[in-house]
């Protein structure tokens, strides 16, 4: 597959032969007018592709489809392996899955690429040397989409991040800075407070680094990081962080361009990818012919580089700065004064393919190079995992919710050799020494002890039915397990 991509790739094979083929999705509202512009630009400038168009959106939900996505619509994109994807209409109501949460999710696109950058003085910006670049994880973390109510009063939602998943976005983040000229990586996470799950990010992150001497590394904690990031985005390069922290990151550093109207976003995976504007539909200017297709010509150029087209990529961002820096600008970004001329989508299209082969004066121009960002992650060797004991969370609603009463009764219906060590109540420790004004709901976390590493789960299913048996209510458990000796769980206070 790598052999026959950096063939298709070779110069002289792309003068004289077939297209990459990519499909295209216009989307809604105004995706079909932008669409067409951005199209327009990349056959001007030589782009070697051929679409094969596809619908997404309004009408496929219409036709009773609720992920918005046609099934014929799948082999194509998998065949291709590339979709450049207008904005879509998300109905308002129950049953509609969002289109781009359903591609993300079914085709593994594991990283979001966001450029966040200030275009300055051509179009104003609160912060005009921000340059910034958000490498969010796309899979894992609060997403997968687990949740439970597990008692009356306590909901929960299951937190999911795995080495592979870590060691691939943040690879990719390193690759990407590389490829992209960049200097620094900042890592953000909150492994202050989760140690295992923001801290297995934060250690793959460290580890990798070291491999990328080149490229400047850091870590911040996510709220402080945040706090920098708003008041002082010029002092980022390129941030990787997991999949909640990122959206939000992401949307923020957008803002504080001053022009999100102008931000693409790229969703990459091993086998896919997705590349779009970060905007909407917008069903109020559809089909006047004043959108403006910046965004989805910025993603069309990350899908260029994706490709192996760098050079096609970089003539067409740099025609398009010189555009924006002639004062070319469409309503949403004409200000009397800084602008030299308003115009409509098509016209802009046109100002753009006008100023292919030149390079901005002076905003800066772009580089970019031929050689996609691709990553390989390794497997480490297993470790000896070892099952200690077994947390048990228990619905339990009597005798005014007091940890002692509920301790003596777990510890008198265990059997012999399992041992209650610790009873914490939304994670505060309630038991031993727990203190009398700890709020307590009806949801406790109960965790059991072997006296030794137990042989297989039969351990835990003697110890789960003799708790069943004397009347405690079972909401889940976790077992407890330990890695070459190093506890897989955190450890409650003073354990
Ligand atoms: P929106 O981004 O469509 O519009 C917000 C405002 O920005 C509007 O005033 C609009 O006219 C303007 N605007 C947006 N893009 C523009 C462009 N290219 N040129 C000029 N002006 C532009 O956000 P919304 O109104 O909240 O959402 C409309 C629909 O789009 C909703 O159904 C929403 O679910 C959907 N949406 C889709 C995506 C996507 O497909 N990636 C992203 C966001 C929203």
């Amino acid at each position: 597959m790598q052999a026959r991509e950096e063939f298709l790739r070779k110069e002289w094979y792309r003068k004289v032969s077939v297209k990459r083929r990519c499909v295209v999705a216009p989307g809604d509202g105004i995706g079909p007018e932008i669409t067409e512009a951005v199209l327009r630009i990349l056959d001007a400038a030589g782009a070697p592709l051929e679409y094969d168009l596809i619908e997404l959106g309004e009408a496929v939900y219409r036709q009773g489809v609720t992920s918005g996505v046609p099934p014929e619509a799948w082999d194509k994109i998998r065949a291709s392996g590339c979709l450049l994807k207008g904005p879509v209409t998300t109905p308002q109501g129950q049953g509609f899955k969002s289109v781009n949460v359903t591609i993300r999710k079914t085709l593994n696109l594991f990283a979001n690429v966001r450029p966040c950058k200030a275009y300055n003085p051509f179009i104003a910006s609160p912060h005009p040397g921000m340059n910034l670049v958000i490498i969010r994880e796309n899979e894992e973390d609060l997403y997968a989409g687990i949740e439970h109510r597990q008692t009356h009063e306590v909901t929960q939602v299951l937190k999911l991040v795995s080495r592979p998943g870590c060691e691939k976005i943040v690879r990719f983040a390193f690759e990407y800075a590389r490829a992209f000229g960049r200097r620094r990586l900042t890592c953000m996470t909150k492994d202050n407070i989760m140690k295992l799950t923001d801290g297995l990010f934060h250690r793959v992150f460290d580890e990798v680094a070291a491999q990328y001497p080149d490229i400047a590394s850091d870590h911040m904690i996510i709220d402080i990081g945040s706090a920098r990031l708003a008041a002082s985005p010029e002092t980022f390069d390129v941030i990787v962080t997991l999949n909640l922290y990122g959206d939000i990151l992401s949307d923020i550093a957008a803002q504080l361009t001053g022009s999100i109207g102008l931000a693409a976003s790229a969703n990459i995976g091993e086998q896919a990818a997705m590349f779009e504007a970060v905007h909407g539909s917008a069903p109020d200017i559809a089909g006047r012919g004043v959108a403006n297709p910046s965004g989805l010509l910025i993603a069309a150029t990350q899908m260029l580089v994706h490709l192996g087209f760098g050079d096609i990529a970089q003539t067409v961002k740099n025609a398009w700065l010189c555009t924006i820096e002639d004062g070319i600008h469409t309503p949403d970004i004409f200000r009397e004064g800084l602008s030299a001329e308003e115009v409509g989508t098509a016209a802009f299209a046109d100002a753009v393919i006008a100023r292919l082969g030149r390079t901005p004066k002076q905003l800066a121009p772009v580089q970019y190079q031929n050689t996609p960002v691709r990553v390989q992650t390794s497997s480490p060797p297993r470790s000896n995992r070892q099952l200690v004991g077994v947390d048990v969370f228990v619905y339990w609603d009597q005798d005014g919710r007091r940890a002692d009463t509920l301790a003596g009764w777990l510890q008198s219906a265990a059997p012999a050799g399992a041992h209650l060590s610790l009873i914490t109540n939304r994670g505060v420790k309630v038991y031993p020494e727990g203190l009398p004004e700890t709020f307590c709901t009806d949801h406790w976390r109960c965790r059991f002890r072997f006296d030794g590493p137990a042989e297989d789960y039969g351990r835990c299913l003697e110890l789960l039915g003799s708790l069943a048996a004397a009347g405690v209510d079972i909401i889940k458990t976790e077992n407890l397990y330990t890695y070459d000796g190093e506890p897989g769980f955190t450890l409650g206070q003073g354990e």
